[in-house]
């Protein structure tokens, strides 16, 4: 057994056999085995033996030309040899090497013997010996077809990376949990897994090569842990503490219809982020007085995109579902960055996270961006519509938004097409210049929405994706606090209302300096609110004001995080800290 540890990503505990998934290269598992797993090792490297030949016997039928065939034949002679099996063999049952493991050294020394021989034609013969290793390889794995979407069994998803859209076209239904080698805990894919409800682990370094396919594998996404190959007894801890956690979520429940104020009167509006049209059901059981974010390009990330008529008739289920009295803040599209879709943005760029994204992609795009805010204002006349522009860096991105917007609007009153004439427009503060500027942009604002997932990746320069760095990503970081104390001072003084829809909102450790703060509206997936609504059902704002001067005055994210740590357990004990 093994026990890696990881950054928690998407709570929930999840448990199945492996199924591995590596993307951008192949890493062999490299995997000691104990004595009575050998003639199942042994047998599994055999039946990869067999598929694989029958594969590429059926394959050379199918595209029965010359040079291919002669390939072929390589491949065939080579599978068959019996001098190879051997090899592999010995390498099983002496050396206990798992089966993927085995193939590799075997393959990789003939490989070395033809390249360093002299025989320029064997030497040809390596990128065919090279073939047949990934090939074997990747059907030990059980990676012979890398199309997730395929995937048609329980599962424990272990991968290497994934895109959004990957984990988009998973059946849901069959992934009990992911564990990712990368990733970050505000990564697009994390959040992804949180709105789909899959237990998810990210930053494991290089789970990839601990495990190998059909591997018993547990995922506790509260915690952050994986178990490869567990012991009961390991295995009954993790249930256990999953039985905890699930009571406590149960114990949550009872507020659901309690109003979310503070005990000396401070109102904090708690409200969703979706990806999806789907997760509406979710928002209303949470008790959500809003979506506070639409990521809406989700929509587009199948083929072919959504025109105006399938986006309009999205925004309009959303609005009517959550009717009037909970208004929708839609987002107009960000992709880019991390968020590839094909034949749009993200692509073939030297650095996209600094790059084509977001409101850069759809001031250059005009026709999209037009689209998409017809689409809006249609479906404004069906509930409580607020549109708002993602990674606004300057007023100059924000006056040219606000002008296609009125453009729209006017094409809109032309053609007799009605909408809400009051629709409020805000902006993202989720780049630094836009923070530091926030008393420049509130005029033409009428609402902020602080987006801590960029804004603390963008003022640390420290990319959210990136598990090497990840100790870095800090939002107690004196930096970012600061930065968000002015924003909701500026936009404050200037009469904007002031929002957050970052991952740092549904942060218990972090909800008690934005009480302090005195931010209205918080933002995050449903399955957070009500741990976040019995915290402020629990503090005074008079005692968050308090930590927060203390904790405005120290030096470090060390010593902030150790204060709200302690301070956390003297109130609720082990309930947010464990
Ligand atoms: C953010 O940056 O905090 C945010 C909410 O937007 P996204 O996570 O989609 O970049
Ligand atoms: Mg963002």
């Amino acid at each position: 057994m093994r026990v890696m540890q990881g950054i928690a990503a998407s709570p929930g505990v999840g448990l199945g056999k492996a199924f591995l998934y590596v993307h951008e290269r192949l890493v062999t598992p490299h995997v000691k085995i104990e004595e009575r797993e050998v003639p199942h090792e042994v047998e599994r490297f055999k039946r990869a033996l067999a598929s694989v030949a029958t594969e590429i016997a059926q394959m050379a039928e199918a595209t029965p030309v010359d040079n291919s065939e002669k390939i072929v034949e390589t491949h065939l002679l080579m599978l068959h040899d019996p001098e190879f099996t051997k090899a592999v063999e010995n390498f099983i049952t002496t050396d206990r090497l798992c089966a993927e493991w085995a193939v590799e050294r075997v393959l990789n020394s003939v490989i070395e013997a033809v390249e360093q021989g002299g025989d320029p034609l064997l030497r040809e013969r390596s990128v065919d010996f090279n073939d047949i290793k990934v090939h074997l390889i990747k059907e030990l794995m059980g990676q012979s077809h890398s199309d997730l979407s395929m995937i048609n069994e329980e599962v424990v998803l272990v991968g290497d990376t994934l895109l959004p859209s990957q984990i988009l076209s998973l059946n849901h239904k069959f992934i009990k949990a992911i564990a990712l080698n990368g990733g970050g805990k505000t990564s697009h894919v994390a959040i992804l897994a949180q709105a789909l409800q899959i237990p998810t682990v990210v930053a494991l370094g290089n789970i990839t090569e601990k495990v190998r396919s059909n591997d018993q594998v547990i995922v506790d996404g509260n915690l952050g842990e994986v178990a490869v190959r567990p012991s009961v007894i390991s295995l009954n801890k993790m249930m256990e503490r999953h039985e905890r956690w699930m009571e406590h979520e149960r114990q949550l429940r009872e507020i659901v219809d309690l109003e979310s104020i503070t005990p000396d009167g401070f109102k904090v509006a708690l409200k969703a982020n979706i990806e999806r049209v789907e997760e509406v059901p979710l928002v209303l059981q949470s008790g959500a007085e809003g979506v506070g974010l639409f990521r809406s390009e989700f929509l587009f990330l199948k083929p072919g995109g959504a025109d105006e008529e399938e986006q309009f008739v999205a925004y309009k289920e959303v609005l009517e579902k959550l009717g009037a009295e909970r208004p929708v803040t839609i987002r107009t599209i960000d992709v880019g960055g991390d968020k590839i879709i094909p034949g749009m943005a993200g692509l073939g760029e030297e650095n996209p996270i600094l790059g084509w994204r977001a409101i850069r992609f759809t001031l250059a795009r005009k026709d999209i961006f037009r689209t998409q805010l017809r689409a809006m204002l249609r479906a404004s006349n069906y509930g409580k519509l607020k549109i708002m522009f993602p990674m606004i860096s300057g007023v100059e991105e924000l006056e040219s938004s606000l002008t296609i917007l009125e453009q729209v609007k006017e094409e809109l009153r032309s053609n007799n097409l009605p909408f809400d004439e009051e629709v409020e427009v805000g902006i993202m503060i989720e780049v630094p210049s836009a923070a530091l500027t926030a008393d420049i942009l509130a005029p033409k604002s009428d609402f902020f929405s602080i987006g801590t997932n960029d804004l603390i990746q963008y003022t640390i320069a420290v990319d959210r994706g990136n598990e090497k760095i990840a100790y870095l990503y800090q939002p107690f970081h004196p930096g970012v606090l600061r930065l968000i104390q002015m924003v909701v001072e500026k936009g404050g003084n200037g009469g904007v209302p002031v929002a957050m829809c970052g991952e740092m909102a549904s942060d218990p450790l972090a909800v008690l300096i934005l009480l302090g703060m005195g931010i209205g509206e918080l933002s995050m997936s449903p399955h957070n609110i009500l741990k976040i609504k019995h915290i402020i059902r629990s503090v005074a704002q008079r005692e968050a004001k308090e930590l927060l001067e203390k904790v405005m005055a120290m030096d470090s994210y060390l010593n902030i995080n150790r204060y709200l740590r302690e301070w956390m357990y003297d109130r609720f004990g082990d309930f947010f800290t464990a």
